[in-house]
């Protein structure tokens, strides 16, 4: 905690203003949503009322509501035969939800690549023991989809689809012949195009690449939904939220309970910018290019190094440290901080690393502002 007995500037004077957020999450929003947010907290389109403040039964809301899973739907061209469920809690309340909503009476196949994957197996296995089986792999690598041994009645494999920490992606979708996949999608949801007809379930939480800390989009093949264990609480139950109108008024699933209605808001203004800049194509290709361009820099480089090669690395989170051992981290992090780019600290769990995550919001001059200032640092050294 700071002193409390200087003035405010004392602190902040010392520190330039962040230009380029790096964070891996939560994460940076695109500043035309900031600004169009600013104007709707505190007047709705003349409603003379916050969206927070708006009944999630009114019609204003309900306009929203309609519109943001509409919108996520046309975004991702999602079939007519998945539920979309906007869910309150993060993530990691899905390690919980799903083995009681999909095991049923069988088993389940949990593939390890790194953090996340690996604390969804611990819970599921937690809770359901050995009908959990875990494959892991040695870090910074995927297995292959045929050296996945696949037993009797085996409800879903689970995957992280991007380890957010160790910063690998699955290059296309692990499908496992008529087996449903599940698939964490956390910090690449929104990123590039998926055919969703190959997964079982998709989920992300919010906060890493499309809204506000709060919500989780689960994306759902109807016939999955419905066999929840009997102990499951009734808010961890998929069809809870499922629309009693259903499937005739897909956009109004997840009204249960109060859902989250700001960070649906922000989501629905998020997926409404993702359509101004081309779509979901138009968004992937230039993720493509910003992480095409920073993983170039760096193999060209001696300086520095990633963690991970080939066609997984992530296209979100890029993973790297500094080849010379006499380098202090905090001399870079301090370095890059000083031109106006935050949060490139790497995870504790990977010693001295570097990770820049650059989602959809980061636009290209923030790559390439951190790719000037690591040739700067690189020339200085
Ligand atoms: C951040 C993250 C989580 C955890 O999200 P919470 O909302 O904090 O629970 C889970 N999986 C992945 C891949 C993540 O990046």
């Amino acid at each position: 905690m700071p002193n409390r007995s200087l003035p405010l500037s004392a602190y902040t004077a010392t520190m330039a203003p962040t230009k380029f957020n790096f964070s891996a999450g939560p994460a940076l929003l695109p500043k035309e949503v900031l600004l169009e947010a600013q104007k709707g907290l505190v007047d709705y389109e003349g409603t003379g009322m916050s969206v927070m403040e708006m009944s999630h039964r009114s019609a204003n809301y309900d306009k929203v509501h309609r519109h943001c899973i509409d919108m996520i739907r046309k975004v991702l061209d999602i079939p007519t035969n998945y539920h979309v469920l906007l869910l309150a809690g993060g993530a990691t309340y899905q390690f919980s939800a799903i083995p009681f909503n999909l095991l049923g009476d069988g088993n389940a196949v949990y593939v390890n690549t790194g953090t996340w994957s690996k604390k969804a197996s611990t819970e599921a296995k937690r809770l359901f023991g050995e009908r959990i089986k875990v494959v892991s792999t040695p870090t910074f690598t995927l297995p292959k989809v045929e050296d996945i041994e696949i037993p009797e009645n085996c409800k879903y494999v689970y995957v992280c689809d991007n380890e957010t920490v160790h910063g690998v992606e699955w290059p296309s979708a692990p499908v496992f012949g008529d087996v449903p996949l599940v698939a964490d999608m956390s910090s690449n949801l929104f990123s590039r195009r998926l055919d969703i007809s190959k997964y079982g379930m998709i989920y992300g939480c919010a906060q890493k690449n499309f809204g506000p800390a709060g919500l989780t989009v689960a994306i759902i093949r109807e016939d999955l939904v419905g066999a929840a264990h009997p102990m499951c609480p009734v808010l961890m139950t998929y069809k809870t939220h499922v629309a009693k109108t259903w499937p005739a008024e897909r956009n109004q699933d997840s009204l249960y309970n109060t859902p989250p209605t700001l960070c649906i808001w922000i989501t629905m203004l998020v997926m409404e910018w993702i359509d101004r800049c081309g779509g979901i194509d138009g968004i992937e290709k230039m993720n493509r290019d910003k992480a095409a361009m920073l993983y170039n820099y760096i193999d060209s480089s001696p300086f520095w190094t990633t963690f991970v090669e080939g066609e997984i690395r992530s296209q979100m989170n890029v993973v790297f440290k500094c080849t010379k051992d006499d380098v202090d981290r905090a001399e870079i992090l301090d370095f890059f901080q000083e031109r106006g780019m935050s949060s490139l600290k790497g995870h504790k769990s990977l010693v001295g690393s570097l990770r820049a995550s650059i989602y959809n919001a980061m636009p290209k001059e923030g790559v390439e502002c951190l790719i000037q200032a690591m040739k700067d640092f690189e020339a200085a050294h």
